[in-house]
């Protein structure tokens, strides 16, 4: 069934696109049709199939000719990949579809994080609730650990942007990413939201010094930490338990 979870993941993630080209501006993500931001012409519905209508249009607008982001298509194949992920560990089912609807949210996330350096509240507030509330339901986490993995993954980002101002006497984490911990925790319990940070910090640091190398003298952060968070939670999701078992075996 693993096929059906990739085109109900592609599918899927066209609507994520226009999430994440709509949700920084304030647009409503229902109307208008999309439109080709070069021309305004709007997108004919056959020219809207993930992955397929960029290969048939080969990266062009059909109007104008204008090129199509490479986004597009990589979002889309990205949310195809994770939704047949998710049927293959979860089975197909309602386990499989929350795991995905946290994983779409992390996607749009991501690459909102990246373009404008801001985490929407409008996903990440009612994620909060949505998880502990789906985790009355049969899942990996009892409401217990969902209720100690919101207050664990709000409050120690909260400590660490709290201790780094105090120390730099400068704002280092945006409260942004407090509430997405909240939310990752809400979903994934306080195990989730500690292999997160580890996970998170690990990749961050790295990606980080390696920025720092390429432009040596700027030593500023200028490294949006909301991705690394969402690659912390994707990772726990499909390898966590594997791994946690590992480096439990590894330092003993
Ligand atoms: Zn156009």
């Amino acid at each position: 069934m693993e096929w059906v979870g990739f085109i109900f993941g592609m599918i899927v993630g066209s609507f994520l696109n226009v999430c994440i080209y709509r949700l920084p501006v304030s647009q409503s993500i229902v109307r208008p049709r999309s439109r080709c931001p070069q021309c305004g012409h709007s997108i004919r519905s056959l020219d809207n199939i993930p992955v397929l209508s960029y290969l048939l249009l080969k990266g062009r607008c059909r109007d104008c000719g204008a090129r199509i982001p490479l986004r597009y298509p990589l979002v889309e194949t990205l949310s195809g990949a994770f939704a047949a992920m998710a049927v293959a560990r979860f089975g197909f089912g309602g386990q499989a579809v929350l795991m995905f609807a946290l994983i779409a949210a992390l996607l749009i996330i991501t690459f909102i994080d990246l373009d404008h350096r801001i985490i929407p509240d409008a996903i990440t507030l009612p994620g909060i609730p949505v998880g502990l509330a789906a985790s009355f339901g049969p899942g990996l986490i009892s409401p217990l650990e969902s209720l100690i993995g919101i207050l664990a993954g709000g409050g120690s980002l909260f400590l660490v942007a709290w201790g780094y101002q105090l120390i730099t006497q400068r704002e280092g984490m945006g409260g942004g990413d407090i509430k997405l911990l909240a939310m990752i925790g809400a979903f994934l319990g306080w195990q989730g939201v500690l292999f997160t940070i580890f996970v998170a910090s690990l990749t961050g640091t790295l990606a980080g010094m390696a920025l720092i190398f390429r432009r040596r003298g700027n030593m500023k952060l200028a490294v949006p930490f909301g991705p690394f968070l969402a690659v912390g939670a994707i990772a726990y999701l499909f390898i966590g338990t594997e791994l946690w078992s590992w480096y439990i075996a590894a330092v003993r």
